[in-house]
């Protein structure tokens, strides 16, 4: 089922899981189960990421197939345009159409790690919003949409970034995704500025349950998020303590979803880094204390 529809046809907030396809053979099968893990939790949809290097890609439109077509669920294939021409777009489109995929995240991409000069010969897609059109125009999935609530890392301000996401809209995406972010007040403003463009497709609060002190380090450098003064002092205060950065981790991701669902939020996309613990954990509450029902 197209992704747009399952938002405008459900009563109750939209929850989904992102994972990202390993590079090893373990990896997968440790995927795998962390999927099947969460599948009795019934998301909305999952999605699987699709891999700036390249040597994943193929598991990208496999694992979304199992994902539908064995485990049951609604799937999501990630695609980014960074680097492709129009000929290798239309091969993976084609190939995740033919694995009766109905719904496609598309993104510009970044260059390959490490290369940020790196420039592909015969590029076709220099912004998202043109892979958006390619999609829309050629092909019938719902197509869905990044954005960022604290502004991309490149953008200059909040103006360009609403910009870029009402070119976003109008190029066809019919949902978007937020990146990471701690602070709900900027969601909520981000979401306010949005409408106020005459955007009108939901967008849904992306989080990422800190799970260490290295792995939100690592993502919010990547991201641009900020944290919360007090998110901070609490993490240093557990500097010698791993194990107790996962407990606050999930008790301040369960809150942060609690409150964005109290205030409106049309549901959850929770970045998983293909660890199914924190997220069971926090969906499970969610769903007994039903913080949007209030
Ligand atoms: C929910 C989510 C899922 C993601 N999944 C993946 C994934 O699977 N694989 C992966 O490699 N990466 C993924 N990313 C990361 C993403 O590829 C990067 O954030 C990338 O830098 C930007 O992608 P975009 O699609 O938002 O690009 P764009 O919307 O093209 O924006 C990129 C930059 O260009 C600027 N821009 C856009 N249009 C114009 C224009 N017309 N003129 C001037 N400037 C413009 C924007 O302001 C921004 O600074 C994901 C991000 C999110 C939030």
């Amino acid at each position: 089922m197209r992704i747009d529809e399952i938002i405008s046809q459900s009563e109750e907030p939209v929850f989904s899981f992102e994972f990202f396809p390993p590079a090893s053979e373990e990896g997968e099968r440790n995927l795998r189960e962390a999927i099947e893990k969460l599948a009795p939790l019934e998301p909305s949809f999952v999605s699987i990421t699709y891999g700036a290097g390249g040597s994943t890609r193929e598991l990208t439109v496999e694992l979304t197939r199992w994902i539908k077509h064995e485990l049951g669920l609604e799937a999501m294939s990630h695609l980014t345009g960074y680097g492709a021409t129009l000929d290798e777009l239309r091969a993976v489109l084609g190939r995740i159409s033919a694995a009766g995929i109905e719904n496609v995240l598309a993104l510009r991409g970044d260059p390959p790690r490490g290369q940020p000069d790196w420039t592909a010969e015969n590029e076709a897609i220099h912004y998202a919003s043109e892979l958006i059109e390619l999609i829309a125009q050629e092909y019938s999935f719902c197509v869905g949409a990044a954005c960022y609530p604290e502004v991309h890392v490149e953008a200059i301000d909040l103006a360009s970034e609403i910009r870029v996401l009402k070119a976003k809209a109008e190029a066809g995406a019919g949902f978007f995704i937020t990146q990471l972010f701690f602070d709900n007040d900027v969601y909520f403003e981000f979401v306010d500025a949005a409408r106020a463009a005459g955007v009108e497709q939901p967008i849904i609060p992306g989080l990422m349950p800190i799970t260490s002190a290295e792995q939100i380090e690592r993502m919010t450098a990547l991201s641009g998020a900020t944290m919360p003064k007090e998110l901070v002092t609490q993490l240093e205060l557990r500097a010698n303590d791993p194990g107790t950065v996962l407990e606050l981790g999930v008790a301040h991701a369960a809150l942060q979803a609690a409150d964005l669902l109290a205030r409106g939020a049309p549901g959850i996309h929770f970045y998983t880094l293909n660890r199914s613990p924190s997220t069971r954990a926090i969906l499970s509450a969610l769903k007994v204390s039903r913080p949007w029902a209030r």
